[in-house]
């Protein structure tokens, strides 16, 4: 039977709404994205992706090199107070056991490498800069713009983000982002700066890149902790403060609120001066609090569906909130190859209902494992189960060990997508 060209409007062009649009022009639609900022202050950051989500942007050609990608090679946690080193590991043949590599980005560099493939894509999508979409009918597809304008789509993607507003056209109800009691500095330094100096030279000389993590407390515990690893080819480092939210950062809603660098030399306070070396001279820090949401009932409602974190927010424990955005993208491009050519207006909802019955098991068990990870383990996997019937990871397992890089690495959305396909 003949395919059906879709009219597509996607809400949103982060990294989930850039990955819808080059999946749903893969398989032969009309995309229109709409996109509230302008490009302007992408954000200081890096980012992890794993195999499960390297596997899809191979798939779409991504210049990895171009976005100066580096292999994810190591693991080490050092105490910040005496910099005794807790932990060291190694993973090596990742691209043989999983089927692609896994990831450092600078963040910027991967959603201009997902721009390069949305310009490059026939027909070319129309992106829409400065363009807010303040209402959707999900029933008739229509996207109400700040100017007025009507548009009505076949097939409307929900990717507005984190603080989805447009999330109660789906659900029914708002639902607010819950707060951990966490937040996060960041920023970047310059690696050879870091490199060069005489005491945080130390940690990264001659290493693998990879993530090198100073705990003031004891490994597992929450506390004050540095994350840093190398991004943009090793051109800069990442260095992340993860500190108890301070009463000034209570109102903090987005990502990218400047911060001070004497909050975070004071929060460095108590680590061996070698570590708050690292933190030296840093500017342009940002701060953000982190937020999750427990998993919804369904992402779809009638021409609608939310994605990435418009759907599925969770905490970064296991750097797998874009990756879960990328299977999206890759399961809509499946379900959507081929419409049916007729004006069968159930032919968009029960390719719907399909992408609901294969995203929300496994979004729901990925949400449930990065947001509960830090509390009783039993209890974090009796939540799993609700969700998820496969086999999980064990109450011991950790962050980035093999059984939970069995679970989301091994899983390949494009197969269980022509699976279900197959089974209807
Ligand atoms: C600290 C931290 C570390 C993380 N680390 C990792 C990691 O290592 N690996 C990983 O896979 N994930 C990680 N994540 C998660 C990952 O960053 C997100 O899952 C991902 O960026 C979500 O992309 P998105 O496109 O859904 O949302 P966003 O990137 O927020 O994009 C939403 C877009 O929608 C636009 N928008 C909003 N409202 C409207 C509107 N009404 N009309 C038009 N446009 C609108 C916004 O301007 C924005 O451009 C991390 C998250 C955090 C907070």
């Amino acid at each position: 039977m003949p395919s059906r060209q879709l009219e597509v409007g996607i809400i949103g062009a982060g990294i989930a709404g850039l990955s819808a649009a080059i999946a749903l022009s893969r398989s032969g639609h009309s995309i229109s994205l709409y996109e509230k900022s302008r490009f302007r202050n992408e954000t200081g950051a890096a980012i992890i992706i794993g195999p499960n989500g390297t596997r899809i942007l191979s798939k779409w050609g991504f210049d990895f090199v171009k976005a100066g990608a580096l292999d994810y090679s190591q693991m080490r946690r050092i105490r910040a107070d005496t910099i005794e080193v807790d932990s060291e590991e190694f993973f090596t043949g990742v691209q043989e056991q999983y089927g692609d590599r896994w990831l450092l980005f600078h963040r910027a560099d991967l959603h201009a490498g997902l721009k390069d493939l949305v310009e490059a894509c026939e027909p070319r999508p129309q992106i829409h800069l400065g363009s807010p979409v303040v209402d959707v009918d999900v029933d008739s597809g229509v996207l109400k713009l700040a100017t007025g304008e009507e548009v009505r789509k076949d097939l409307v993607i929900i990717a507005d983000g984190a603080h989805s507003e447009l999330i109660a056209k789906v659900i029914g109800r708002p639902y607010p982002v819950s707060k951990s009691p966490m937040s996060m500095y960041r920023f970047l330094q310059p690696f050879d700066k870091v490199l060069a100096h005489p005491e945080a030279g130390q940690f990264y000389k001659n290493q693998p890149p990879g993530f090198t993590t100073f705990y003031k407390t004891e490994v597992g515990r929450p506390g004050l902790l540095i994350n840093t690893y190398p991004c943009r080819g090793g051109e800069l480092l990442y260095v992340a403060l993860v500190h108890p939210t301070k009463p000034k950062e209570k109102g903090i809603e987005g990502w990218d609120s400047p911060a001070e660098l004497a909050d975070v030399l004071a929060d460095a306070k108590g680590f061996h001066p070698a570590v708050q070396a690292v933190c030296e001279g840093a500017t342009d820090i940002k701060v953000y609090t982190q937020m999750w949401r427990d998993p919804i009932e369904h992402f779809s409602r009638g021409r609608a569906v939310l994605i990435g974190d418009a759907g599925h927010l969770m905490l970064p424990t296991h750097g797998q909130g874009a990756s879960m955005a990328l299977e999206d993208a890759l399961a809509l491009q499946v379900l959507f190859s081929d419409v049916p050519d007729a004006d069968d207006d159930n032919a968009v909802q029960s390719r719907l209902q399909l992408f609901d019955k294969l995203r929300l098991p496994r979004v729901s068990a990925a949400q449930t494992m990065s947001n509960k990870m830090m509390g009783p383990p039993d209890k974090m996997i009796a939540e799993v189960k609700r969700y998820y019937t496969g086999p999980i990871p064990g109450p011991k397992a950790k962050t980035f060990s093999k059984e939970y890089n069995d679970f989301f690495f091994l899983y390949d959305v494009a197969d269980e997508a022509r699976n279900l396909r197959q089974r209807q």
